[in-house]
């Protein structure tokens, strides 16, 4: 057996976590484009560090591909950019200070007011996934690496980094849609056409292929 420690998040990641995860924001569907974003971050990295130490890596080979598993409530964001490494997945995706585009404006922005313009204002990164996931996956293989790791979260209780098998070099994001519930509806997010539409809608800038595959039962 594999004892798996998990870690607490930093406290300034559990607060914007709790916020995502309760969030009351009309606008969930921008989960996609702050995780396509990433996926565009990561193929830009790579194609630069491939123009500047000459590694033969082609703009045509770079793309990003979403896959939907309606019957077990999955989205998947793949990219072959640059992955990430052990330490890389500790430091980017457990700590949200080292996100670039959330600061936090002070201690009191407690009402929903707040976190609407909070949300609203800035990208909100990675964590926006919590928005619709009741559980995300990160599997990772850094440019250079032999080994892959597996970030795991259902939320503000932590988090855990394992050893994954991924044969290719990226990361691939893996969104558990959260159930249905009175007041919000989730399975929307499972459906190809809406996918297509969040895509269009904030996507459409992005310079590399995004590629959608669904399964139907
Ligand atoms: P930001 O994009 O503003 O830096 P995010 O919260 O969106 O903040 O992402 C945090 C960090 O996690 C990124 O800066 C990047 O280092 C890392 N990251 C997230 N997604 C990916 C990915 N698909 N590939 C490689 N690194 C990623
Ligand atoms: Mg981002």
């Amino acid at each position: 057996m594999i004892f798996m420690a998990k870690k607490a998040f930093k406290a300034e990641s559990k607060r914007l976590l709790d916020m995502m995860i309760n969030s009351i924001y009309t606008h969930k569907e921008i989960f996609l484009r702050e995780l396509i974003s990433n996926a565009s971050d990561a193929l830009d990295k790579l194609y630069f560090k491939s123009l500047t130490e000459n590694l033969g890596i082609e703009r045509k080979d770079l793309g990003i591909d979403l896959a939907v598993d309606k019957d077990n409530r999955l989205i998947t964001i793949t990219d072959n950019g640059i992955g990430m490494t052990k330490d890389e997945l500790e430091n980017n995706l457990g700590v949200i200070a080292n996100s670039g585009s959330f600061k936090f404006k002070n201690d009191n922005t407690d009402t929903e007011k707040d976190d609407i313009n909070v949300i609203g204002q800035f990208g909100v990164g990675f964590y926006s996934a919590f928005m619709v996931a009741s559980e995300v996956t990160v599997e990772s293989k850094a440019y250079g690496s032999e080994q892959a790791y597996k970030w795991y979260s259902q939320g503000v209780d932590g988090y855990t980094i394992t050893d994954c098998d991924k044969e290719d070099v990226g990361t691939k994001i893996t969104l558990k849609i959260k159930e249905n519930t009175e007041e919000e509806e989730y399975d929307e997010y499972l459906q190809d056409y809406k996918l297509r539409m969040i895509v269009k809608k904030y996507s459409d800038y992005i310079r590399y292929p995004i590629r959608m595959e669904v399964s139907h039962q």
